[in-house]
């Protein structure tokens, strides 16, 4: 964001301090979305990141830059935060894995805060070796952190076991899906199948309304969060402002962009004292139905299986950079683990005119190495 473009900060993110503990050697920053908003990267105030497989695509967002810098072996290993698919869709896009990590498993000190009740630091490598060296790392309660959580954190070992995955109907039949991502949602499940694992259709009729509930929350939550930058404590100050008032307008009005501007007006008016109770609350009462029923499933079954985006990577200044709706809609697959608070993997599978088709395992909570050891055993069905 050009509002913080000469910031320094002050101190050290815990996930990256103890990354730095173990010796981690930090080759460099990655583009995103301004403030993590985004599913194409063409939010950064810097410019857009290009997919390395074609230049003319997106590699997603918001953790485009991430998800390029492994895919294009500048590094082995990046981070990313998820708030709704930000680690998992540029994974996807760029044929990494991606995991986001189960709500409180990862400190979120020195991360710069979008969503609170969703934000989560995680992964995006090119191995599950890689994801899962990483998270032990950096995973376990931090006292900067009230919501990180004191759940031991578990070694990675490979899947011993056949297990009860399950897949969605409703995703199946959903209208957005591509057929290159739905033929391979279809053949993934026959070769589980084939490989012992039970999977087993199920229904979860609320796809419609993940995307609205997702962006209802998300929006009020950023615009308390963002209200921080106004030009007084630290970041950018508009060279016209003249007095208190100016200030806050001025520099928020050259500072921001248009998407973020976009979700801080959206966010104040769900939170109004007039739509409180219409968006903000009836979107409460949707998380803890969709949360519920995710935990549901997932009584009843190891994993639920669903592909991580509806599409491959699409172009640069598609339709969708014009369209906000179209491009919320991309995050309709992932936007549900993090609703729950869920740990998921995005893994590469197939590949169309040299485009990477990612699928999602979405597991209980905190079985981030579960999720990781299926992810490992689903990406070795497509390695030649
Ligand atoms: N595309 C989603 C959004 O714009 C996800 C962003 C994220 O996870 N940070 O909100």
């Amino acid at each position: 964001s050009k509002i913080i473009e000469n910031h320094t900060s002050v101190f050290t993110a815990t996930a990256i301090e103890r990354l730095l503990a173990e010796d981690v050697i930090i080759v460099g920053r990655c583009n995103c979305d301004e403030f993590a908003m985004g599913a194409s990267n063409e939010n950064s105030a810097f410019g857009v990141v290009k997919n390395a497989d074609d230049e003319t695509r997106v590699p997603g967002g918001s953790s485009g830059g991430s998800a390029v810098a492994v895919q294009a072996d500048l590094c082995l290993a990046a981070l990313g935060s998820d708030t709704g698919g930000s680690i998992r869709q540029p994974a996807s896009f760029t044929g990494t894995f991606g995991l986001k990590t189960t709500y409180g498993r990862v400190s979120r000190s020195g991360l710069l805060a979008y969503a609170s009740s969703f934000d989560q630091i995680g992964p995006i490598t090119s191995s599950v070796e890689d994801a899962a060296l990483i998270l032990e790392i950096m995973a376990g309660n931090d006292e900067k952190d009230a919501t990180s959580s004191h759940a031991t954190v578990t070694q990675y070992s490979d899947l011993k076991a056949t297990k009860r995955i399950a897949f969605s109907k409703e995703i199946l039949e959903s209208e957005g899906l591509d057929k290159d991502v739905k033929d391979t949602y279809l053949n993934l499940i026959d070769k589980l199948r084939t490989e012992g694992h039970t999977v087993e259709e199920v229904s979860f009729p609320y796809l419609d309304y993940m995307v609205p509930c997702y962006y209802v929350l998300t929006t009020a939550e950023a615009s308390s969060n963002l209200s921080r930058y106004s030009g007084i404590l630290f970041g950018e100050r508009s060279e016209n402002s003249t007095d208190i008032d100016s200030t806050f307008k001025k520099s928020r009005t050259e500072g921001f962009g248009e998407e973020v501007k976009r979700r801080i007006m959206t966010g104040t008016f769900v939170l109004s004292a007039d739509y409180y109770e219409a968006y903000y609350s009836k979107a409460q009462k949707v998380r803890r139905i969709i949360k519920e029923e995710s935990e549901k499933i997932l009584e009843d079954y190891d994993y639920f299986l669903c592909p991580s985006a509806p599409s491959v990577a699409f172009e640069i200044n598609s339709e969708k950079a014009k369209d906000p709706i179209q491009m919320y809609l991309a995050d309709i697959f992932t936007v549900q683990a993090s609703l729950a608070g869920l740990p998921a993997l995005s893994i590469p599978t197939t590949r169309f005119d040299n485009l990477s088709v990612g699928m999602q395992v979405m597991g209980r909570a905190f079985d981030e190495m579960g999720v990781l050891a299926l992810g490992k055993q689903i990406n070795s069905f497509y390695e030649s």
